[in-house]
Formats: structure tokens, C-alpha cells, sequence
């Protein structure tokens, strides 16, 4: 099969980049490809998405761009005559999960030649992943990075065309594209992006490289996004970015993410939430906006990685330990009822005992309500991956379980803080495991469970809590 390498990803270009060159905000309208116009009606697509949220909100505008040049939209993998895979590259076993899966498809290619297998996101952004999939993995006919979805007509319709591999990872333009026509996968919670990428190249992060620079939105076009929400009758939004404390810093107009937080907030959607914070932005001003407007979800995720000076350092996090519980009680001297939660990875290269007892000890001190805990994975190209590992990956998972140990512990003293209480819960759906259950967050951000009509979906319910649980809560309705 001919192979048409757009752009490849290159992981020295992308470290070299001119961090101040301008980004261009585009406000142009989608254009449909002549022979994706003629192909498209009739054809079905189904996009997969894996990892985080921004790849949720990715799948959305692919489907808006689909459904406008005349696909419809399956559920169905069968009926597809266009899949998707939209990757994560986090960690070795988010790859291992998307190789697996296309292995799967190959039979399904080979059934039906006309068959379209696309593969997006994170993963593209590293070259031994495009390496692989060109030379192994001969089912996939096209490829492309997270900052060229804008393209994702014109690149079908090259498969289309010339029956050819195509392979665009990363545009080197960090160009903003506004205007792109998007589905919503919830309609009455929905994720917002203010910001692209990422400047801080943490030493174990492949998301600079994947993800392309930091680039803001701006606020004008964000609030207008938030406003449309609002009007549509949605409950929540989230707004995102890898480091939404950052916002801003990259615009001529003087933003900043406080500021923007609490225009957001004054449009006085009834719940409003943010991820992902870096400690080192965090300003007063964000607190500020927390006291003023209640509508901002007493919620904080601050991942921060390690309790070691020294593995924060080999990181490149750019605070140390004191600098984290200094900020946490400041935040606490201001909002006390707000939860924390955070990430932490273990196993990083070199870490001894000493370093680990230091994450252990700032759980003890920090008392997180929730944790996402990771063992560290090295991504290939960064200088992480470079550093001589020494640690025994026996040592690795006890430590894994040592940790995950002594946060469940912790949050589950504090669960039943909850027994008793009333709490306000946006209602998501109807629980996994028992139809009869409902289940949705608090305002906090706990997973709660209660018996309820399948009516109250998509509004904010009273329930009374009754048990308590490190993961989740039980509770019944309240009608008060
Ligand atoms: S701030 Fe977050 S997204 Fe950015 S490099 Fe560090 S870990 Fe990765």
C-alpha cells in the first residue's frame, strides 16, 4: 500500500519548539471534501475513545465534522464502514489496549476492503507507535495527531482518492481552530476546552510531545461556549486543559485563569468544574473565585506525582514537597470543605524507600478524598525513559499497594463524614450493577448511589446518605 507521511511525529523537533511563537486563532467553516460529499451519505462511523477527557471532547468534534459531511453515526462495529480508534499514550498498558483492538479488526478489514480504519490521539504523537503501525499493522489507513483533527475530511478523502497510507501526526502550525462543528456525548454535562497542550515537559510526560504547545483559547469564544450551554438547559461544564492554571499565559490579552474562572462562573450555570491543576500556577485569585461563586464545585484535583524533593526534582515538577502542603493549607485556610484530590506515581527511576516513605508521608498529612495512583510507565523519547532504573518492579507494585493502602484508608474515615447528610447529586444515569439504582456525583465529587426514578436523569437530586464507602456512597432520596 502507498504511504503518504504528511508529517511525521518528531519528538526533538517538538522539544526544540519556539515556545513563543504565535498561535492563530482560525474561524473558518468546515469544508467537505468533493468525494467524502459523495461517499459519505450512507456510510456508518463509530469512534472509539480511550485515556482522558480531552479525548472525549476530541471524539465530539470528529463527530461533528462526520455528521456534517453526511455519515451517520453506529454503535455497532459491524455496521462501520469507518472506525476510529482515539488513543491514549499515557502508559504502556493504554497502548497495549489499541494494539489489541486492532488486531481484532484485521478481520473485519479483510471482509470488507472498503472498510476505513483510522487511528487518532496520543498515540500518534510518538514515532515508534507510527513506525509500528505502518510496518505491523497493515488494516489502518490513516493516522493522525491530536492537533490535526481540523483535517481529518481532507485526510479521508486522500484515502479515499488515492487509495493510499496517510500519516499527519502533528501540524506544526498550533493553529486554534474554532467554529468546528461538534456533537455532545451528555446533554446536560458537558466538557469545555480553554486551552491546548502543554510547556512543561515533567521528565515521564509524553503530553508535550503528543499534544503539541500550550495554546489558550480565548475567553470571548469560551464563554460564548459556556453561554450556548447554559441556554441549552446543561447543568455542568467542565472546563479543560493539562494545566488549566496556565491559562492565558500564552495570549497577548491579559487573562488569567482566576479571571476566567469567575466569568465562566457568573454565567451562573449550576455547576461549574475544572481540571487539570499544576501547583506551581495556582494563584489567590482562583480561591477568590471559589468564595465568590458558589456554583464553582467544591472539587479540586492537584496532581502531585511524588513526596520526595528529590524524585520531584529528577520529575521536573518544579515545586518540592513543602511547597505542595503549604499551598494545600492555604487552600484549606480558605475553603475547608473543599476535596482534594490528586496523582501519584510510584516506582519512579531511582526512587529508594526514603523517597517513597516522603509520598506516604504527605498522603498522611494531606488526607486526599480521592487519588488516582499510578505505577511509572516510561514513555519512549522522554528523559525519564533515558534514566537509568534501578528499582526492582517487585518493589515497584508492593509500594503500589502500600500506597493505595494507606490512601483507602484515609478516605475511608473520611466517607462517613457523609452518613446522615443530604447531599446535592447531578444525576448521571442508572447504576451498572442494579437497574433499580441511579447514580451520579456530589458536589465534591463523590459517586453516589440511590433508588430513584429514571426521570430525575439529567437534574440535581437531594439524597440522604445512609452508607458510606472509600469508592462510593448509598443513600436515598430525600424528598425535604
Ligand atoms: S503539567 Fe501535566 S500534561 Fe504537562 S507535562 Fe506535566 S504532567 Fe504532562
Amino acid at each position: 500500500m502507498k504511504k503518504n507521511i504528511i508529517n511525521a511525529p518528531d519528538l526533538n523537533k517538538t522539544r526544540k519548539r519556539n515556545l513563543a511563537q504565535e498561535v492563530r486563532i482560525i474561524y473558518d467553516e468546515l469544508v467537505v471534501p468533493d468525494i467524502v460529499q459523495k461517499k459519505a451519505p450512507g456510510l456508518k462511523f463509530l469512534i472509539l475513545t480511550y485515556g482522558c477527557q480531552a479525548n472525549v471532547r476530541d471524539q465530539e468534534v470528529m463527530e461533528g465534522m462526520l455528521l456534517q459531511a453526511g455519515y451517520t453515526k453506529t454503535n455497532n462495529i459491524k455496521n462501520a464502514a469507518l472506525i476510529i480508534l482515539n488513543t491514549c499514550a499515557v502508559r504502556e498498558n493504554a497502548e497495549q489496549k489499541v494494539l489489541g483492538k486492532l488486531g481484532s479488526l484485521k478481520s473485519l478489514k479483510e471482509n470488507n476492503k472498503d472498510l476505513i480504519i483510522a487511528v487518532s490521539g496520543c498515540m500518534i504523537g510518538e514515532p515508534v507507535i507510527v513506525d509500528t503501525l505502518l510496518n505491523k499493522y497493515h488494516q489502518v489507513d490513516l493516522m493522525f495527531g491530536t492537533n490535526e483533527i481540523k483535517n481529518l475530511l481532507n485526510y479521508l478523502a486522500k484515502v479515499y482518492q488515492n487509495k493510499e497510507v496517510v500519516v499527519a501526526a502533528n501540524d506544526d502550525n498550533n493553529d486554534i481552530v474554532e467554529l468546528l462543528p461538534s456533537t455532545r456525548l451528555s446533554s446536560f454535562k458537558a466538557y469545555v476546552n480553554i486551552m491546548y497542550g502543554c510547556d512543561k515537559f515533567c521528565t515521564y510526560c509524553i503530553v508535550p510531545y503528543t499534544r503539541g504547545q500550550q495554546r489558550s483559547r480565548s475567553s470571548v469564544d469560551i464563554l460564548k461556549e459556556c453561554q450556548d450551554l447554559k441556554a441549552r438547559g446543561y447543568q455542568e461544564i467542565t472546563l479543560l486543559g493539562q494545566n488549566v492554571n496556565a491559562y492565558g499565559k500564552d495570549l497577548k490579552q491579559d487573562i488569567s485563569f482566576g479571571a476566567l474562572l469567575k466569568s465562566v462562573a457568573a454565567t451562573s450555570i449550576p455547576r461549574v468544574r475544572f481540571l487539570t491543576s499544576h501547583p506551581w500556577d495556582f494563584s489567590d485569585e482562583i480561591l477568590e473565585a471559589f468564595l465568590e461563586y458558589p456554583n464553582l464545585m467544591p472539587y479540586l484535583h492537584l496532581p502531585i506525582q511524588a513526596g520526595s524533593d528529590r524524585i520531584l526534582t529528577l520529575m521536573g515538577r518544579r515545586y518540592h514537597k513543602n511547597d505542595y502542603l503549604n499551598l494545600i493549607t492555604k487552600i484549606r485556610l480558605k475553603l475547608p470543605h473543599i476535596a482534594i484530590s490528586t496523582d501519584i506515581i510510584v516506582g519512579f527511576p531511582n526512587e529508594t524507600d526514603q523517597d517513597f516513605m516522603e509520598t506516604i508521608d504527605v498522603v498522611k498529612k494531606v488526607r486526599f478524598d480521592s487519588a488516582f495512583t499510578f505505577i511509572y510507565s516510561p514513555r519512549d523519547g522522554t528523559p525519564a525513559a533515558r534514566m537509568p532504573d534501578d528499582v526492582p518492579y517487585k518493589t515497584k507494585s508492593q509500594r503500589f499497594i502500600s500506597l493505595v493502602n494507606e490512601l483507602e484508608q484515609i478516605i475511608e474515615v473520611k466517607s462517613q463524614q457523609y452518613l446522615g447528610k443530604t447531599v446535592k447529586v447531578l444525576v448521571d444515569g442508572v447504576s451498572k450493577n442494579d437497574p433499580e439504582m441511579l447514580n451520579g456525583y456530589t458536589e465534591d465529587n463523590k459517586l453516589t448511589h440511590f433508588k430513584g426514578p429514571k426521570t430525575l436523569i439529567g437534574s440535581i437530586a437531594k439524597v440522604r446518605i445512609n452508607s458510606a464507602h472509600i469508592h462510593y456512597l448509598l443513600g436515598e432520596l430525600d424528598a425535604a
